[in-house]
C-alpha cells in the first residue's frame, strides 16, 4: 500500500520477458478505465518544420521525422478507477481508489534510423540505458505490415493492435507528436494529409483521446504545463482535497512481479543551483532549458510552483500550497533513509544498475513509464476533483462485450469539453480529432483496422 507518491512501481518489458508477461499485460489493459501512454523518441527531425506555424506543414514534418527516427521506449499506465468500497473498515465515501499498473517497453527499431544528438544527451541525463536497448529491446518494423509480420506473435505491434481492439479512452500529454510516431511505428504508414490522419485516429480510438497539456492550459489555466509541473500540481491538489475533506485520490500499484522496480518520483534532475531560490524563467515556462544541468538557476519544480504562487498573489492559496510544499520537502528528507531500507528489503525485485546515489538519476531509465504514470495521474486527479456519482452501469464500463466511452466519475459536460482535443504549441486552439463529412479516412488505415479487428 503506497499512500505517498515517492515511488512508482514500473514493470520493464523487454524481449526477454514479454512472453511471460503478455497475458497479465492484456488483462490489466482490459480492466483499465483509461490508458495513459508516453513515447520516447530518438529525435523528431527538423526543428523549424516540427514547430512550423502552419499545422499541415508541421504534420508533414513530424511524419517525415517519424519515418526517419524511431520510438526507443514506450510507457503505458493502466488506471482503473473505483470507489474504496472494498475496504469495509474505511467508511469515508469520498476517496476514489485507482488501481494502477505501469509498463515501460524497451524498444529497438529493426530498420536503420536517425538519432539526434540533443535527444541522446537528454536521455542519458535522465538515465536511459542504450546498452539495454540494443541488447534486449523489443524489435519492430515501421510503416505498413511487412510480409513477415505475424499478428499472433507477441510484439509491440501486436500489442498496439490489442490496444485498439479494447477501445479504451487514451490519455497523453502533448500527444500530437506521440500519436504520429505511434501510428507510423506500430500501425501503418502515415497518411499524407492531416485531415485523413485525424479521421483515422477518431476510428482507431472511438472512446476518445485526452491531452492533459490541453486540459492544463485551457481548462485549468495553470501558469505552466510541462509534465512534471502538471503532475506536482495534481499531487498538491490531492493534498488540498484530502485536507478539505473533499473527494481525493488514492493510488494503489496492483502489479508486483519479478520484473517490477520501484522508481523514485523525486524527479528533479540534480543540479548545481539546487540551493538557489533563483528560478530559471525558461525552465519555469517550458520545463526545458538549453543549458540543461549546467544552468546556474533553479530547475526545481517545487521552487517553480512556489514562485508562480507568490506571483499570483492569492495569499490564501499561496499559504496552503507553501505549507503543502514545505511538508513534501521535509517528508522527502525524512523518508530518504526509509526509502533506502525499502529498496534493500525489496532487493529481489530491485535491479538497479546505477551505483551512484538514487536521487541523482531518479527515473533510472524508465522515463516513459513514469511519464505515462504522471500523465494518467494528472488525468485521474481531474476526474476526482470533478467527481460525480454515476449509475452503476456507466461507472463500470469494463464489462466484457460492453463498449462505452464513459470514464467513471467524469461528468459528461466536462468530458464533452475536453475529449478529442490535442494541444498545439504556439496555438490557442486545439487540434480536433474527428471525421468530418468532407474528409475520408486513409486507405492504409481502412485496410489495417479490418486486420486488427479480425486477428
Ligand atoms: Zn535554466
Amino acid at each position: 500500500m503506497m499512500e505517498s507518491l515517492d515511488n512508482v512501481v514500473v514493470t520493464e518489458v523487454t524481449d526477454e520477458n514479454i512472453q511471460q508477461l503478455w497475458d497479465s499485460i492484456l488483462a490489466n489493459m482490459q480492466e483499465a478505465s483509461f490508458i495513459a501512454i508516453d513515447a520516447e523518441m530518438s529525435g523528431l527531425g527538423d526543428k523549424s518544420g516540427t514547430m512550423h506555424p502552419n499545422i499541415d506543414q508541421r504534420y508533414t514534418s513530424l511524419c517525415s521525422g517519424a519515418r526517419s527516427h524511431s520510438v526507443i521506449s514506450l510507457g503505458m499506465a493502466c488506471f482503473k478507477m473505483c470507489t474504496n468500497s472494498s475496504n469495509s473498515n474505511d467508511c469515508s465515501a469520498n476517496i476514489i481508489k485507482s488501481c494502477v499498473v505501469v509498463y515501460n517497453f524497451v524498444l529497438l527499431c529493426a530498420e536503420p534510423y536517425t538519432i539526434d544528438p540533443t535527444a541522446v544527451k537528454f536521455l542519458i541525463e535522465h538515465g536511459f540505458n542504450f546498452n539495454k536497448q540494443f541488447a534486449n529491446g523489443l524489435p519492430y518494423k515501421k510503416g505498413n505490415d511487412k510480409p513477415d509480420y505475424d499478428p499472433k506473435q507477441h510484439s509491440i505491434r501486436s500489442l498496439f493492435s490489442e490496444l485498439l481492439c479494447l477501445r479504451k479512452p487514451l490519455v497523453l500529454h502533448n500527444g500530437f507528436t506521440d500519436l504520429i510516431f505511434l501510428y507510423q511505428s506500430f500501425y501503418a504508414d502515415c497518411p499524407s494529409k492531416l485531415s485523413a490522419f485525424m479521421a483515422d485516429l477518431s476510428e482507431m480510438f472511438p472512446a476518445g483521446i485526452y491531452d492533459t497539456k490541453y486540459i492544463t492550459e485551457f481548462v485549468d489555466h495553470a501558469s505552466a504545463s510541462y509534465l512534471l509541473y502538471v503532475f506536482k500540481l495534481a499531487c498538491l491538489k490531492n493534498t488540498d482535497q484530502k485536507k478539505g475533506n473533499k473527494t481525493s485520490l488514492n493510488v494503489e500499484f496492483v502489479e508486483h512481479n519479478n520484473h517490477s522496480v520501484l522508481v523514485s518520483m523525486n524527479c528533479d534532475v540534480k543540479h548545481k543551483a539546487e540551493k538557489s531560490n533563483d528560478v530559471c524563467m525558461k525552465f519555469a515556462a517550458y520545463g526545458w532549458c538549453i543549458k540543461g544541468t549546467a544552468c546556474s538557476k533553479s530547475h526545481n519544480t517545487d521552487e517553480i510552483i512556489k514562485f508562480h504562487m507568490q506571483k499570483s498573489g492569492n495569499r490564501k492559496r499561496k499559504n496552503q500550497v507553501e505549507s503543502a510544499l514545505n511538508e513534501t520537502i521535509k517528508k522527502k528528507k525524512e523518508e530518504s533513509d526509509l526509502t533506502k531500507c525499502e529498496f534493500q528489503k525489496n532487493n529481489e525485485i530491485e535491479k538497479n544498475d546505477s551505483k551512484g546515489p538514487k536521487t541523482s538519476n531518479s527515473s533510472q531509465g524508465h522515463r516513459s513509464g513514469t511519464d505515462a504514470f504522471m500523465t494518467g495521474y494528472t488525468f485521474a486527479m481531474l476526474v476526482v476533483s470533478h467527481a460525480q456519482q454515476m449509475p452503476e452501469e456507466t461507472a463500470n464500463p469494463n464489462k466484457i462485450g460492453v463498449y462505452s466511452n464513459a470514464i467513471p466519475f467524469l461528468p459528461q459536460d466536462l468530458q464533452k469539453s475536453i475529449i478529442n482535443k490535442l494541444y498545439l504549441s504556439g496555438k490557442n486552439i486545439p487540434l480536433q480529432v474527428c471525421k468530418s463529412s468532407f474528409t475520408k479516412t486513409s486507405k492504409n488505415h481502412t485496410e489495417k483496422i479490418i486486420r486488427v479487428y479480425l486477428s
